[in-house]
C-alpha cells in the first residue's frame, strides 16, 4: 500500500476507535424499555425494545434448564424491573428480567427440561431491537430453515396483555452464578486449537532495533507452540499462516471458523516509544476505554483491507460477540501464565494486564478469541532475549500452560 494512502487508513482507524473509544464514556447506558414475544411453529420469539446495544453475551445452565442473556451498559426500564413472566410454551417456561449490577441486564429463560434445539440472537435496528429465537427439538421439520428478519407480521404480540402472570407478583430472579458459559456446562473441552501467527508477507508488524520482525517471531512462536500443544496437549492444531505469506485480518477468524476450532489464539510482538515497557499484554476483542489500547489496536488493525464504511460495521460485530466472557477468561489464564513463567526464569517485567480492545483479527470468531503481546521487541533486553531459543520456548511454554489452566477450567466453572 502505498506509504500516504496507509497513514490516512491508519489515521482514520484511529479516529474510527477513539470515537467508539469516547462513546463509551460519554453516552448513557441502553435501556430496555418493552418486549413482545410469539410462539412460532419450531420457535419462541422474544424481541427485546432497546435504545441501542453495545454488547451482550449469553450462555446457559442447568438444574433448572436456563438459558440467560447479559446485556452490557443498559438498564431495565423501571416498569419491567425484577418481572417474571410465565408462559405454556413447548420449550420456554419462564421469563425473568433484573438489573444484575447497575451497567448489566439479565434477561433469563427458564426452560422446559431437555427440549431447546438451539437459539438464535440477534440486533437489528430501525427500530433498535434484540431479537431472541430458543428452537424446540420436536417438529424439526422447518428448523433448518432460514428464519427472515424480525418484523411486524412476526414480531407477535404484546407480552402485556398476553394472559401470561402478569398479575403474579413479580418473583425474585433466582440468583445465577456468573461463569457456567455452554462450553463449560456441557463440558465440551477443547480439541482444536487455531494459532495466527500476527503479519506476514508485506506486513512486517512491528521492528526491533537489531532487525528482527514481528512476522517472523510470531511465526516462530506459533510453530513452538503448535508442537507443545500435539505432543504434550494432544490438541489438533491449526495455523492461519505456516509460511511468511500476506493474510488478511479477516480472513483469520473465517479459517479458525471454517476448521471449528475452538479457540483462536494470535500472537503479537508489542513495540512502544518507551523503550524500557517490558512485558506481556493480552486482549479480548471488546470496545476500550485507554488511549494507549486504541493506538495499539489501529497498529494492529493497519494492515485492513476494509473501508470506511465497512469500519462502521465493526460496531455491529462487537455487539453481536457472544463469546465475550469466554474470551476473557481465556485471556486471563493465558496472560497469567505466560507472564508468570517469564518472570520466573526471565526476571522481573512489566505486567501490563489484561484488556479488551478492538482488534480486527478477533471480530467474527465463533470460538473464544485472544490476542497475546507476548513481548516487546522495543526493549533491548526483551529484544536480545527473543533471538534465543531458550525464551522462544520459554512464551511457548507459558502460552501452552494458559491454554491447559483454561482448557481444566471447563466444566469447573473457575
Ligand atoms: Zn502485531
Amino acid at each position: 500500500m502505498d506509504d500516504r494512502l496507509g497513514f490516512a487508513v491508519l489515521l482514520i482507524l484511529m479516529l474510527v476507535t477513539l470515537a467508539m473509544a469516547s462513546s463509551v464514556q460519554t453516552q448513557p447506558p441502553a435501556e430496555i424499555s418493552g418486549l413482545r414475544h410469539h410462539q412460532h411453529a419450531d420457535f419462541f420469539r422474544l424481541v427485546l425494545e432497546v435504545t441501542r446495544v453495545r454488547e451482550y453475551s449469553s450462555a446457559e445452565l442447568s438444574q433448572p434448564d436456563r438459558l440467560y442473556l447479559d446485556i452490557y451498559q443498559a438498564r431495565l426500564n423501571s416498569s419491567l424491573q425484577g418481572k417474571t413472566f410465565e408462559f405454556n410454551s413447548p420449550c420456554v417456561r419462564q421469563l425473568r428480567l433484573a438489573q444484575r449490577n447497575p451497567t448489566t441486564v439479565r434477561v433469563t429463560f427458564e426452560l422446559q427440561p431437555g427440549t431447546k434445539e438451539k437459539e438464535k440472537i440477534y440486533y437489528l435496528k430501525n427500530p433498535d431491537r434484540l431479537v431472541i429465537d430458543i428452537y424446540h427439538r420436536q417438529s424439526l421439520s422447518a428448523a433448518g430453515q432460514p428464519v427472515g428478519p424480525e418484523g411486524p407480521q412476526s414480531g407477535g404480540g404484546s407480552l402485556l396483555t398476553d394472559k401470561a402472570s402478569i398479575n403474579q407478583p413479580p418473583k425474585a430472579a433466582i440468583p445465577t452464578t456468573s461463569g457456567y458459559s455452554l462450553v463449560r456446562q456441557l463440558g465440551l473441552g477443547v480439541k482444536k486449537i487455531a494459532l495466527d501467527p500476527g503479519h506476514g508477507g508485506t506486513d512486517p508488524g512491528c521492528l526491533s532495533q537489531g532487525g528482527l520482525k514481528e512476522k517472523d517471531v510470531a511465526l516462530d512462536l506459533a510453530k513452538r507452540l503448535k508442537s507443545i500443544l500435539e505432543t504434550q496437549g494432544g490438541f489438533e492444531v491449526f495455523l492461519t499462516r505456516e509460511t511468511d505469506i500476506s493474510l488478511p485480518l479477516e480472513k483469520r477468524t473465517k479459517l479458525a471458523n471454517e476448521k471449528q476450532a475452538d479457540l483462536f489464539i494470535s500472537i503479537h510482538l508489542n513495540a512502544s516509544p518507551r523503550k524500557t515497557r517490558t512485558g506481556v499484554e493480552t486482549f479480548y476483542l471488546n470496545f476500550s476505554p485507554d488511549p494507549a489500547v486504541n493506538e495499539l489496536a489501529a497498529r494492529e488493525n493497519a494492515s485492513s483491507s476494509k473501508n470506511i464504511r465497512e469500519m462502521k460495521q465493526i460496531v455491529d460485530k462487537i455487539v453481536k460477540n457472544t463469546r465475550f466472557e469466554e474470551s476473557r477468561a481465556l485471556a486471563e489464564k493465558i496472560h497469567r501464565q505466560l507472564l508468570g513463567h517469564l518472570k520466573q526464569h526471565f526476571g522481573p517485567r512489566d505486567d501490563l494486564g489484561v484488556k479488551g480492545g478492538p482488534f480486527w483479527v478477533l471480530i467474527g470468531s465463533e470460538m473464544p478469541a485472544v490476542l497475546v503481546e507476548v513481548s516487546h521487541l522495543s526493549n533491548a533486553k526483551e529484544e536480545e532475549a527473543l533471538k534465543t531459543d531458550l525464551y522462544r520456548e520459554a512464551i511457548a511454554t507459558g502460552l501452552f500452560r494458559g491454554i491447559i489452566e483454561y482448557v481444566k477450567s471447563l466444566g469447573k466453572g473457575s
